[in-house]
């Protein structure tokens, strides 16, 4: 069967500017698809594109095998979410999400019906008779959510849906809309700068980077191959720069301190350490003057590290061990012209 969606070299520029520069991707139905990079990556720009609210310096978005080229907004098959949900102040919640519907030309009674099953599907069922000027914001980001369900789309795209709120209610909706988007056969495109929300959500992850795709995975494999530095850096991981040029890369959980100090081991001086729920951010300068974070688990139980990092202290001199199977090294940098 033809994806759901596909974006074939697709580049937009704004002016000059770049803002995404042959960027390729295919989403199959039922696959959530998390687009991560850093601000002003083109992450918006994808979505936007994909809506066909920024015109297409060259490239082809198609969707069931169709260009979508000639295809308006609203005829794309698409369901939108922005960060602000941007209700319509003059309806209720009710009105709010039937506005789709009626749009589509459904009638009155059958939009009322699907208007309030999106409600139940994200819990605010009891809220439809409620102005929407009363909701707090994350029961403003619900609605907006059921909206963007309600007729039904092929493809749900949600731009930094929950950022704006506080974090244990992103946490909360994040969650709830992992199940939602398990349970719904829409394919769903979502954007984030956080490689948390990215991994909690995505079947796939696509790391964006100035407007081009860096590396598309499955979280698990993402987080043990990063094709690049710039991947594995913006995940988290140490990467290193020796003298030669030559760049490495480090998972954080792979690195092993001790107290004890071998002659052949890499040495190193703590010079932070922060308490992080379940292990220890310790943070080291070694020897070759290479700054490394280490992530110790709290349930260590390695007693000459104490309770996992409990028993460091700054300036305290430690042994590095750097498992190998975690470590890559990538060919030279290229020689800037
Ligand atoms: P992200 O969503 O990843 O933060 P955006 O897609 O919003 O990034 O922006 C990508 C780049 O394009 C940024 O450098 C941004 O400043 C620029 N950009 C976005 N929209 C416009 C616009 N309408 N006019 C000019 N530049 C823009
Ligand atoms: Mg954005």
């Amino acid at each position: 069967m033809d994806p759901v969606l596909s974006v074939q070299g697709v580049t937009v520029r704004f002016g000059d500017h770049l803002a995404l520069n042959q960027a390729d991707l295919s989403l199959a139905a039922n696959e959530t698809l998390a687009v991560l990079g850093p601000s002003g990556s083109g992450k918006s720009t994808l979505l936007r594109a994909i809506a066909g609210l920024e015109p297409l310096a060259a490239g082809r978005i198609e969707s069931l095998g169709v260009d979508l080229a000639s295809f308006p907004t609203h005829r794309r098959g698409l369901g939108l979410m922005f960060q602000d949900a941007t209700l319509f102040p003059h309806r209720d919640v009710l009105g709010n999400v039937m506005f789709g519907l009626t749009m589509k030309g459904e009638k009155r009674g059958q939009s009322i019906g699907r208007a309030q099953a999106a409600l139940e599907l994200v819990g605010m069922e009891k809220f439809a008779d409620r102005s929407v000027s009363d909701l707090s914001g994350g029961e403003a980001q619900r609605v907006a959510l059921a909206r963007a369900l309600a007729p039904e789309p092929k493809l749900l795209m949600l731009d930094e849906p929950f950022g704006a709120l506080d974090r244990p209610r992103r946490e909360e909706l994040n969650e709830e809309l992992r199940s939602l988007c398990q349970r719904l056969p829409t394919a769903v495109l979502l954007v984030t700068h956080d490689h948390t929300e990215a991994f909690a959500l995505g079947d796939r992850v696509m790391v964006l980077r100035e407007g081009k795709v860096e590396q598309t995975a499955t979280p698990t494999d993402l987080w043990r191959n990063p094709a690049s530095p710039f991947v594995a850096e913006f995940l988290g991981w140490n990467v290193t720069h020796d003298a030669h040029g030559r760049v490495a890369a480090i998972r954080p959980d792979s690195i092993t301190l001790t107290c004890e100090l071998a002659t052949d081991q890499e040495r190193a001086t703590v010079v932070a350490r922060t308490f992080r729920k379940n292990h220890w951010r310790i943070r080291v300068e070694t020897a070759s003057r290479q700054i490394l974070e280490v992530e110790i688990a709290n349930s260590n139980s390695d007693r000459t590290l104490g309770a996992g990092g409990e028993g460091l202290a700054i300036g305290q001199s430690v042994g590095v061990v750097i498992d190998p199977g975690a470590a890559i090294s990538f060919s030279e940098l290229p020689l800037k012209p």
